[in-house]
């Protein structure tokens, strides 16, 4: 097993990353608070997971919430299905949340642990390759409201983060591809040799072969809980992580939710940043060919669909938490392993790039 901190001074937890951790009850009691749990899963997750889940705690005074399944049901309804349950099965300030499942599960959950009774303790357990690498760690959590995606919620930080990378066996192979572009978008903006070991490494990771995994979640989390501590509540640094995320963002919107899946729009996303940086000077063409190719060692999709015109991009680019003071602000990849934030992007340029 492997063990890393996210440092934020009183607020500082741990993230196990290894196999079988699920069945390891007293790495799971050492993150639980008190006597009372919540689990709260989906009806994907629990026929998987939630009776190993809650074997691994039978000290536990255990109660459930098994949500549907869903992006579409990332909602305030869904949220107050958690709170309804919490409140019906009298749990207290002493009870700790269990966020069983992917980025979904975990940002509601970690929004009803933030709310509930003003804070209760929670722990992530992330199920997908997204959420293991990116989405529990860092304290972001979140519901939809039907005019914006993650519009409501709150910085929330659990007490601890268990990956167990068995939970990656059950995954379809369009979701681990699409956790694959947020571990690629690390090796572009942080860490150069790390993309050069995925680059060494594709099959490997993509048999799931444990070291080879243990070590890529080691590096992600290590790359984010940096960057999160350096800038929790996002007024500099951690913008780096939306590398291709305003343009994934823009594909995302005009197709539907749910059509093009986060990491896949966001993969064509970090394929038209590194096309605008070189438009612009920034990075060399060989470093751009480098990130298409590994972007689609994964399977992942390399442009945006051909129906989607500069002017739909431009639409919901605006719309965009990026845009700060009516300037559009772009993270490009300056080289494999350096990226910045750019504030001064041209119209001409952003349509050149996407409408070539
Ligand atoms: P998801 O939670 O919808 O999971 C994808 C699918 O896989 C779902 O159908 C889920 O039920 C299923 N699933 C989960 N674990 C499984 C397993 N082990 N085996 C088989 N199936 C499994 O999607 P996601 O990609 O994990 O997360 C996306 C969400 O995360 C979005 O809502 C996004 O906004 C959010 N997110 C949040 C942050 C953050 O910092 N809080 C960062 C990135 C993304
Ligand atoms: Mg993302």
């Amino acid at each position: 097993m492997e063990k890393l901190l996210v440092d934020l001074g009183d607020r500082s937890y741990p993230i196990s990353i290894g196999s079988n951790l699920l069945s390891d009850t007293s790495l799971l009691s050492s993150a639980i608070k008190g006597k009372k749990v919540m689990i709260v899963t989906n009806d994907v997750v629990a026929p998987l997971y939630l009776e190993a889940c809650k074997n691994t705690l039978k000290d536990y005074q255990i109660d459930d919430v098994i949500l549907p399944d869903g992006e579409q049901h990332k909602n305030l309804s869904t949220f107050e299905i958690i709170l309804s349950e919490l409140l019906a099965k009298k749990h207290a300030r002493d009870t700790t949340i269990i966020a069983l499942g992917g980025g979904v599960i975990g940002d509601m959950a970690g929004f009803a642990a933030a709310c509930y009774q003003r804070g209760i303790a929670f722990v992530q357990i992330p199920t997908t390759l997204l959420s293991q690498v990116d989405s529990s760690v860092g304290g972001k959590t979140a519901v939809n409201h039907p005019l914006g995606k993650n519009m409501i919620g709150a910085f929330y930080q659990p007490q601890a983060v268990v990956i167990d990378i068995e939970c990656l066996k059950t995954l379809p192979a369009r979701e681990f591809a699409a956790g694959m572009a947020e571990v690629i978008k690390y090796g572009i903006i942080y860490d150069q040799d790390f993309f050069k070991w995925l680059e060494q490494n594709i099959e490997a990771i993509k048999s799931l072969d444990p070291t080879s995994i243990i070590y890529m979640l080691k590096r992600c989390c290590a790359i984010k809980a940096e960057v999160v501590a350096l800038d929790e509540k996002e007024h500099g640094i951690r913008a780096l992580l939306n590398l291709g995320h305003t343009f994934g963002h823009a594909i995302e919107a005009e197709q539907g939710y749910g059509n093009w899946l986060h990491g896949e729009a966001v993969a064509a996303g970090m394929v038209l940043a590194a096309e605008t940086s070189f438009v612009l000077g920034l990075i060399e063409h060989d470093d751009v060919d480098r990130i298409i190719d590994l972007i689609e060692a994964f399977d992942l999709p390399l442009a945006a669909p051909e129906n989607m015109q500069y002017a739909h991009f431009a639409e919901h680019m605006q719309l965009d938490k990026k845009v700060l003071d009516g300037k559009l602000r772009l993270v490009l990849p300056t080289s494999i392993g350096t990226s910045a934030l750019f504030d001064n992007v041209s119209e001409i340029v952003l349509r050149d790039v996407i409408e070539s």
